[in-house]
């Protein structure tokens, strides 16, 4: 094989090598150039042979041109040039590359362009900057805070809303290090050790998805985040593109959710451990009650044999005050039976006028003060819990009662419309003002100013609306204050 002389080497290089070479004279004419530039402006050699370099070059690069090779000549200058030359078609070639000076034998001077066409580079380098640009844009008011930031974790990219967030301006943190804004010092650590883990193994377990986190705002406060982190890669680099957004709103949010679960749960226990209490008193209360009226009333019978009427009337005494007691220990029976739900509705058919006559002179034995009167009392068949509306009305009647002087009358009524049977019990009494009337079925509930002294739980009128309710119907009052109150209740027809 025949060596190659450097002269032969130098040759080839310049016939086939991609790079545009020119030669000029000092005037800037051009010598020689080689096949690639002839390539790359669309010329012959003969067209571009002799004209000034300046023909080619691009008038706005011109001076520029010039300029540097005039240092170059001037052994100023040694580095390189970007400029555009324009081809024959007129198309802009953006090339780069430097020139240097060469000394013929003959002591001519010219000097060499070697040149590079950096068009692909160009495109390339303008259209990640429009990427960037519409990135930028897009994030700029996006409603999350967007934050980007390059493989050295420097941030490149810092929108309005990180701003607003965690109040660092843009300038304040651009190509500064994220780790020492936004990151606590405790996460500091694992975020660098991550970022280095994705860029050499291409791990990223928190990449692509939303995690909930902790931020630090310029203040020094920690406060909730949640954060997504995307890749992208431009330019061979990888850009991390973080969407954060401030959840302390939510956080406080569901914490005070989770702290009113708790109340309410610690209520309730407090109400089931007053439920279980009601239930072992009332049952330890009626025992010896049930006894006491017992043998009271066997009492009662053998001494009005024997008429002692004193004894009588002692023992008459003990009688209507454990019928009162037992009332009341049948009210907190009912109360925790409602409590536990536990109160069973038996449904039979009766005669409402039979009915009404039994309650009433059963009761008013008791009740000696007050004439019980009826008025309108339909005559219709009707199914319910005969002991539960027994109840309610020997709860209206006994309040009727409590509540209004001796003497006055207590009226019961009813009236039928198509759908409901309305049952009223009114009296002459002191009456509800205005004001308490909405609460009057609440439990616990009593009229303080008025109810002080008479006996009582507060619970009755909770019981009978209950009771009502279970049976689909309603209770309400209508009252006057020194006038008197009607306590109304309503049952469901049903159409034969
Ligand atoms: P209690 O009678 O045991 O206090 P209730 O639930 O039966 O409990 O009644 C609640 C309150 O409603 C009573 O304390 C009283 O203040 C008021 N109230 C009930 N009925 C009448 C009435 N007929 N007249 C005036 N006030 C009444």
């Amino acid at each position: 094989m025949k060596e190659l002389s450097s002269e032969n080497y130098l040759t080839n290089l310049f016939q086939f090598t991609n790079d545009l070479i020119h030669i000029l004279d000092m005037e800037g004419r051009i010598q020689k150039v080689n096949p690639s530039w002839l390539n790359n402006l669309g010329y012959t050699l003969e067209e571009v042979k002799y004209k000034s370099i300046y023909d080619f070059i691009d008038a706005n690069d011109r001076d520029l041109y010039k300029a540097y090779r005039k240092d170059v000549i001037n052994g100023i200058n040694t580095g390189c040039i970007e400029f555009t030359l324009i081809s024959k078609d007129k198309l802009k070639i953006p090339v780069d590359g430097q020139v240097n000076n060469i000394f013929s034998g003959s002591g001519i001077f010219y000097t060499q362009a070697i040149l590079r066409n950096i068009t692909e580079k160009k495109e390339t380098e303008k259209k990640n900057l429009e990427i960037q640009n519409r990135l930028t844009r897009f994030f700029q008011y996006a409603p999350d805070a967007v934050i980007v930031i390059d493989e050295n974790q420097m941030i490149t990219e810092w929108n309005l809303k990180a701003e607003i967030i965690f109040g660092y301006t843009y300038q304040e943190v651009h190509q500064q290090p994220l780790n020492e804004f936004i990151i606590p010092p405790a996460y500091r650590a694992a975020h660098i050790q991550g970022m280095k883990r994705f860029l050499t193994s291409g791990e990223g377990p928190v990449l692509n998805k939303t995690i909930e986190i902790t931020a630090i705002r310029k203040d020094g406060k920690e406060f909730p985040v949640s954060l997504s982190i995307s890749n992208i890669k431009i330019d061979n680099k990888w850009l991390f593109i973080a969407f954060i957004s401030d959840i302390s709103e939510r956080k406080n949010m569901e914490e005070s959710l989770i702290l009113k679960q708790a109340e309410l749960l610690q209520s309730q226990l407090m109400d089931k451990r007053k439920t279980d209490f009601l239930t072992v008193a009332s049952h330890e209360l009626k025992t010896p009650l049930t006894s006491i009226k017992a043998y009271t009333q066997v009492a009662l019978n053998m001494v009005k044999k024997s008429s002692d009427e004193q004894l009588v009337s002692f023992l008459s005494k003990i009688d209507n005050q454990s019928s009162k007691l037992n009332h009341l220990v049948t009210e907190l029976t009912d109360l925790s039976r409602i409590d536990l739900i536990r109160m069973d509705i038996n449904k039979t058919t009766v005669n409402l006028g039979a009915f009404i006559t039994d309650v009433v002179s059963s009761l008013q034995p008791i009740i000696q003060q007050h004439t019980i009167e009826l008025k309108n009392i339909v005559s219709i068949e009707l199914e319910m819990d005969t002991i539960r509306i027994e109840q309610v009305l020997i709860n209206l009647i006994n309040n009727a009662a409590k509540f209004s002087p001796a003497g006055n009358p207590i009226e019961i009524s009813t009236a039928l419309n198509n759908e409901f049977l309305i049952i009223s019990v009114k009296d002459y009494g002191i009456g509800v003002p205005a004001k308490n009337q909405e609460r009057l079925f609440d439990r616990y509930y009593r009229v303080t100013e008025i109810s002080n002294h008479v006996s009582g739980f507060g619970i009755g009128l909770y019981i009978a609306s209950e009771i009502v309710k279970q049976h689909g119907g309603n209770i309400n009052v209508r009252s006057e204050l020194n006038q008197g109150s009607v306590f109304s209740f309503t049952l469901p027809v049903q159409k034969v």
